[in-house]
């Protein structure tokens, strides 16, 4: 119980930073302060155009466009900007970057080795990999931690994104496979919801009822095999009436290579990462 009261007192005291005002950003950001374990006081944001600020402002935060003022005053500092900008803003920041600070990159393909050594040797460094969702709470976020992160660092991290939806630790070698199954994975789930409502539609349902319709069934569906821990196997076959309609559908979607193509998919997706990496 200690421990969680620590941390709980770290988070409340932690100063936060954010590199990159863009939609990442502001996705983690909403989560962690929606907990309200963290003070919106102690969170600051740059970027170099006012643009993407002012949503920033809304949520009650400081923002500068300066990286380094983000850098100086922050325990731990989230790298949010486009992957092909990282080393520039890494070699800007790397003088100011100590043992202290904690560096969370979530900029995709950027490996850990390639962060660890635009900064200084001592550094403590992480790769996150969050996706979407993370703006309405319901975000999958994998993280690995850098050679010279603790565990307690990964506590740190856990702690403070568990407002954005499920956070899970692993090694660097799945970012990818997660950015394949997760990241790209929501899109994948919305041509289903469309296809599903256009079944819809094809059967005679007005388009925006279809549409209503198919977004609560993936959303009832994705809760119900969270919230269960059940396989979805098992949940599959509990929906399956034998000789009723599930499994007449079920046997147009096995004919159509759903499974395999969906595995296809996670695993293109899987190597494309890979490549821009
Ligand atoms: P975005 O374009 O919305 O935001 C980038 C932000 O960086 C902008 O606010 C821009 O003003 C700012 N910026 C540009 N140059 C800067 C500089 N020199 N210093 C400081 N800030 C600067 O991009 P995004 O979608 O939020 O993506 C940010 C990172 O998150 C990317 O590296 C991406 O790989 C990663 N990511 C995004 C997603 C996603 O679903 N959007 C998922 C996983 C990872």
């Amino acid at each position: 119980a200690c421990t969680q009261c620590k941390m709980e007192s770290d988070l409340t005291e932690m100063k936060i930073g954010f590199i990159g005002a863009g939609n990442m950003a502001f996705g983690i950001a909403q989560g962690i302060l929606m907990s309200g374990k963290v003070n919106p006081e102690n969170v600051k944001v740059s970027a170099p155009s006012s643009n993407n600020l002012g949503r920033f402002q809304e949520l009650g935060v400081a923002v500068t466009h300066s990286n380094s003022e983000v850098v100086t005053g922050s325990r731990l500092v989230f790298m949010a900007v486009k992957p092909h900008l990282v080393p520039t803003v890494l070699c800007e920041i790397a003088p100011l970057v100590t043992q202290q600070h904690v560096i969370v990159s979530v900029a995709a393909g950027i490996t850990l080795a390639t962060l660890e050594g635009l900064l200084p040797p001592d550094s403590v460094v992480m790769r996150l990999m969050p996706n979407l969702p993370c703006m309405v709470q319901e975000g999958a976020l994998l993280f690995s931690r850098g050679s010279r992160a603790r565990p307690e660092d990964g506590s740190l991290l856990r702690g403070l994104l568990t407002p954005c939806g499920l956070v899970e630790e692993g090694p660097e070698t799945w970012i990818d496979a997660h950015t394949g199954l997760s990241g790209s994975g929501v899109a994948f789930v919305y041509l289903f919801a469309e296809a599903l409502a256009e079944g819809g539609v094809k059967m005679g349902m007005p388009s925006a009822l279809a549409h209503r319709i198919a977004a609560q069934t993936v959303l009832g569906a994705g809760r119900l095999l969270r919230d269960s821990g059940k396989h979805p196997a098992q949940l599959r076959s509990d929906v399956c009436t034998p000789g009723g309609t599930t499994i007449f559908g079920l046997h147009e979607l096995e004919r159509g290579g759903l499974r395999a193509t969906t595995m296809g998919a996670v695993e293109a997706a899987t190597e494309r990462a890979r490549e821009l990496g």
